[in-house]
């Protein structure tokens, strides 16, 4: 819920008022960073006496938050979230650049994707060194191995990484390899893996399930969120829908939906969602000019000759034209790259 203070009120009640709320298990967060004019009470609100508070001078209205989705809920936080990573920022003005591989793959196909997508404008690395495939008989990624090469790319090229995670036996290697932790589709509603990665300080990049509904992927940020860790960012990467010419459906829609909904920052992955390179440079641009806040794209220097999804990788001089093409259009909707 919401609490809209009186103008009039004086700074010493606020305060004593939210030691008093928060020795009741409620936390209580200022609205607004600019405005002390509203608190947010998130938590165990059901004991709190709305009718008392309402009745005191500091309070001039209790708002009720419909949705089942409280700290994401742009209510809480009317401005966008700005999420800092390792020097480099997502959310608000700055359109974020990940690329990178499906998976990483040996040493000099990481490094060498890794210098060009940063010559191409990137400003994070992606690769997988855990990879959730269909089938246990296929290639499952490098894992620790994979993690080290990142780790060796990052180095050489000064980009943060992005990598997924799947099991919670990991999150003390990846709070320390990585820079953001990446929950992949399968495990979007895994709740316990969620649970964990809400007590650990680190940006979790969360894609929206196969299937999820726009309220179910923002309650899966919200079990993150609800165990004190923030930094969660959206990513939109294609639904399941009757259309099997591609591999997902792209919901566009989602972008303005979860902008108005939420405060947590939102990315595309056109890669995921069409399943088909040549798809990725129209999808993205619509991204961006859908109000998206970056987009995670997958790059190889040889698609044809990639472990995984080359069918639906770009090649690095594609990437370096298509980010050429959004930095106008970045620009046309009040946005930068
Ligand atoms: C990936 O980004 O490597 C991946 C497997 O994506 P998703 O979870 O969206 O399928
Ligand atoms: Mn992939």
């Amino acid at each position: 819920m919401i609490a809209i203070l009186k103008p009039e009120s004086r700074k010493e009640d606020i305060d004593n008022l939210i030691e008093s709320l928060e020795s009741n298990n409620v936390r209580v967060k200022p609205v607004n960073k600019s405005n002390s004019g509203a608190l947010a009470l998130i938590g165990d609100t059901k004991k709190i006496d709305t009718y008392r508070l309402e009745g005191s001078d500091i309070v001039e209205k209790i708002m009720h938050i419909k949705e089942p989705f409280k700290r994401s809920n742009r209510l809480v936080n009317p401005e966008d979230s700005i999420i800092n990573v390792s020097g480099q920022t997502i959310g608000g003005k700055k359109i974020a650049l990940i690329a990178g591989p499906c998976s990483v793959e040996n040493e000099e196909q990481i490094s060498s994707i890794a210098r060009e997508v940063k010559n191409g404008g990137a400003n994070f690395l992606r690769g997988g060194a855990f990879k959730p495939r269909t089938s246990p008989y296929t290639f499952q990624g490098l894992g620790t191995e994979g993690l080290e090469l990142l780790k060796l790319a990052r180095r050489q090229t000064g980009l943060p990484i992005v990598t997924e995670l799947m099991s919670a036996k990991h999150i003390d290697k990846f709070v320390e390899d990585v820079d953001i932790i990446q929950v992949g589709s399968r495990n979007m509603q895994n709740f316990d893996l969620l649970k964990e990665l809400g007590k650990i300080d680190k940006p979790i990049l969360l894609k929206r399930g196969l299937s999820a509904t726009i309220e179910e992927f923002l309650m899966a940020a919200e079990y993150v969120m609800a165990g004190g860790n923030e930094k969660v960012i959206l990513c939109e990467r294609g639904i399941r829908t009757f259309e099997t010419y591609t591999r997902n459906t792209l919901d566009l829609s989602a972008i303005p939906a979860i902008k108005k909904l939420s405060h947590l920052p939102i990315l595309v992955d056109p890669s995921h969602a069409s399943g088909k390179a040549w798809m990725v440079d129209s999808l993205s641009k619509a991204a961006i000019v859908a109000g998206a806040d970056g987009l995670i794209i997958e790059v190889h220097n040889n698609p044809e000759q990639a472990i995984t999804d080359g069918h639906q990788s770009i090649t690095p001089s594609s990437y370096k034209k298509l980010v050429g093409d959004l930095r106008v259009l970045a620009k046309a909707v009040g946005r930068e790259i």
